[in-house]
This record gives structure tokens, C-alpha cells and sequence, in this order.
């Protein structure tokens, strides 16, 4: 059975912000002293050459058991058992020869952006989340309550709260009943994407992906960044100033605020996209990526078009939907989609450039060559992608995961 995650606001009263942000500091100190003991511990084991002191999961969490300080009694046991859980992972994740992004795990500090805790005795029902209340705690523990009530019905495994900000979210897992499989008519409807710098077109219609209100976001954060590297610049010793982390913390902000139009955005599309297609097909977008330069605001996009496709990959898996990511080498802007035909650097009038072709400089036109079809570019590069996973024989089309 799979866990699906609901990432939800949550706003906790005075008192409730106060337990959370104890139980911040607490998950930060159990994972220190986890990595200062399991570090101690392996250690040990090399110097004595012994390898049945090695550390585990076990072993460290029963030595921080052992040594708790009466404070500790106050706060939620179970944060100590997730925390060193987590550490756990990611030594494991850190020695997967699979995962080679994987950092090794490393001292969390209170000044880090993000901070949060994890539980798994947290219970809601309707639109509150209640936490877990330890025997010998001086708190009064009260409901919180949540931007909107749980998506899904099942099991609740974990809840894990994070602050960014001044704002709480609750990212709550749950164990699902799987979705049936959908019994598609024998159509093979496909859903193309063709996505660019500021729209995505799909046969559904277009997505303006650079609204005026990201535009304006936009523009704050290069003025933001102007400040901040001329502060750095005038006084480069003293950048823990107040007045330069008052401008980083508003910088963090319209970032957090970019980040949040832009998963509205995404999850909107791809829940649309997955919805209505059986088979959906984008482009390799590293390749796409690569073509945007290193402008900071086109990173923006760039970080739009990876969360984009993780997202369609996953609505997908998760709904038995087939995802086609077209070949780096299909020319989705160069073929005609009505005859095939290939504008390559040889042919009369040129590739397609972003000016459009040599002859017709229409940036945004598609003229055929050899069949005269006029089409809108990107609604060609669609209809494009569309043949090239209508084209594939079943057994090449991919079914992610
Ligand atoms: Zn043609």
C-alpha cells in the first residue's frame, strides 16, 4: 500500500507555537547528540577493531535513552525515536551507490533556514491536528488547526511540522488503499506538452507560467540580490549586520513566495494533464534547460520545469498513466506535424531559430517548406510530440515506476 504525502498550512495559538518551536529544538538536539554518538561510536569500533561495536540505529537510540535528562521527560519521546530514525536514513542513503546526491548527514544548527520535527502518535480529525501530549508536560496542549481538511483517508504514519518563516506547515503521510486500475476506452488519447520560458502549450490550451504577479516577484528578487551584493561589497566582514538579514530575510521571502505560485501552478496542470490523458509526453527538458543560460530568474524556470515533470511523473505513477519523455534528439521545433518534413541548417530557408526561419522571420509561426502548412510554433512542437509518442509501438512507451 502506498503513502501519499499532504503538505498542508497549519496555524498553532501562542502556546502551541511555543510547543512546537521546543520540540524544533529538541529534534535539532536529538539529532546532534545522535550524530555526536554514532560518530563516538564508529570510532570505537575502528580503534578496537571490532566490528561489532559498529553503531545502529538501535544502539544509538537506547545510549540516548539511557542518558535522557529529567527536562527531557517534558517533551515528546517520540521525537527522539523519528529523529534518530532520519539519521539512520541518511547514513544509509548517504552509502546507496544508487543515490549519489546524497550528503553525508551533518550538525543541524538553530540558524538554519528550515526547521522541524517529526511524530508519528499525531492525530487528526476533521480540519485539527492534535500533537501528542507527554505525561510531564507544563504546556496546555490545544487543536490546531489546518488550512483545509486531509485529502485522503487512511492510516496516518507520520506527521513531520516545518517553519519557514513565520509560518507552520504539517506534511502529513498516509497509508492509502491503492487506486484501481482505469479501464481506458481503446483510444489512445495522448497529452502533449511543449513547455517554454514564461508558457507551457499543451492540446489543452496554454499556461502562462510568467504572470504579472511573478513578474513583479521577479523583479523584487533582482533588486533584493543588486542590495545585498552591494552590501557584501562595501563591507565584506561585516555581513552579519542587521540591516543585510533583514534584506536576506526578505529575499527568502519572495522566494518562498515564487516557490508557492509556482506549485499552484504545477499542481494544477499536471492533477488537469493526468486527469484527461492516458499518455502523456513532454520533452527531455535537461535539454531544454541547457539552452536557458545562467540568468537567475530563468534558474526560476528551470527549478519550474524539473518540479513540473517530477510531478506528472508521480500523479502518473500514482493513476496508471503512461509518461513518454521524447529522445534529446526529436526535432519538435524543426518537423512539420502535418507532413514530417525537417527544417535542417541544408534546407532553403534554415532551421528555426528563435527569430523563426530565414525566409519568414516570423518568430512565432510555423511555415512548412515542402507543404506550406502555417501553424503557431509551439502548438506545432504539441502536435509534434503528440506523433512521436503516437509513433512509438506500445512496448517502447515507458510506464514510469
Ligand atoms: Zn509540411
Amino acid at each position: 500500500m502506498p503513502i501519499k504525502t499532504h503538505k498542508l498550512r497549519i496555524y498553532p495559538n501562542a502556546e502551541m507555537k511555543t510547543v512546537i518551536t521546543e520540540l524544533m529544538d529538541y529534534n535539532r538536539f536529538c539529532w546532534n547528540r545522535g550524530l555526536e554518538t554514532w560518530q563516538d561510536m564508529y570510532d570505537a569500533s575502528r580503534l578496537l577493531d571490532d566490528k561489532k561495536l559498529r553503531p545502529s540505529e538501535r544502539k544509538v537510540r537506547d545510549e540516548l535513552v539511557e542518558n535522557k535528562a529529567r527536562w527531557q521527560r517534558r517533551l515528546s519521546a517520540r521525537v527522539l525515536q523519528t529523529a534518530i530514525h532520519r539519521l539512520h536514513q541518511a547514513w544509509q542513503n548517504f552509502f546507496n551507490p544508487n543515490m549519489p546526491d546524497a550528503h553525508k548527514p551533518k550538525f543541524h544548527s538553530k540558524r538554519d533556514a528550515k526547521q522541524s520535527f517529526t511524530t508519528d502518535r499525531a492525530k487528526v480529525a476533521g480540519r485539527f491536528l492534535q500533537l501528542d501530549r507527554p505525561l510531564k508536560t507544563t504546556h496546555h496542549f490545544t487543536k490546531i488547526k489546518m488550512a483545509e481538511a486531509l485529502r485522503f483517508t487512511g492510516q496516518i504514519k507520520t506527521v513531520t511540522i516545518t517553519k519557514r518563516g513565520n509560518k507552520f506547515y504539517a506534511s502529513i503521510n498516509v497509508l492509502v488503499e491503492d487506486t484501481p486500475r482505469p479501464t481506458f476506452s481503446e483510444s489512445w488519447d495522448i497529452g502533449g506538452i511543449d513547455l517554454n520560458v514564461g508558457h507551457i502549450n499543451w492540446n489543452g490550451g496554454v499556461v502562462n507560467t510568467f504572470t504579472p504577479r511573478m513578474s513583479a516577484l521577479h523583479q523584487r528578487i533582482k533588486v533584493y540580490q543588486k542590495q545585498l551584493n552591494r552590501k557584501r561589497r562595501e563591507n565584506p566582514k561585516q555581513f552579519r549586520s542587521k540591516n543585510y538579514q533583514r534584506l536576506q530575510a526578505k529575499l527568502n521571502q519572495t522566494y518562498q513566495q515564487v516557490n508557492a505560485l509556482q506549485d499552484d501552478l504545477i499542481h494544477k496542470f499536471s492533477h488537469q494533464i493526468v486527469r484527461d490523458y492516458p499518455v502523456i509526453c513532454l520533452e527531455d527538458l535537461n535539454v531544454r534547460a541547457m539552452k536557458m543560460g545562467k540568468d537567475k530568474v530563468k534558474g526560476l524556470q528551470r527549478s519550474l520545469f524539473r518540479r513540473l515533470r517530477t510531478a506528472i511523473e508521480d500523479k502518473a505513477a500514482w493513476q496508471h498513466r503512461q509518461v513518454v519523455i521524447a529522445d534529446r534528439c526529436f526535432p519538435s521545433t524543426q518537423r512539420c506535424s502535418r507532413c514530417g518534413y525537417v527544417k535542417t541548417a541544408d534546407s532553403y530557408g534554415g532551421k528555426m531559430t528563435l527569430q523563426g526561419d530565414s525566409i519568414y522571420h516570423q518568430h512565432h509561426t510555423y511555415r512548412c517548406y515542402e507543404c506550406g502548412f502555417v501553424i503557431d510554433r509551439d502548438d506545432n512542437a504539441v502536435q509534434n510530440l503528440i506523433a512521436y509518442a503516437a509513433g512509438l509501438p506500445p512496448e517502447r512507451v515507458t510506464v514510469q515506476r
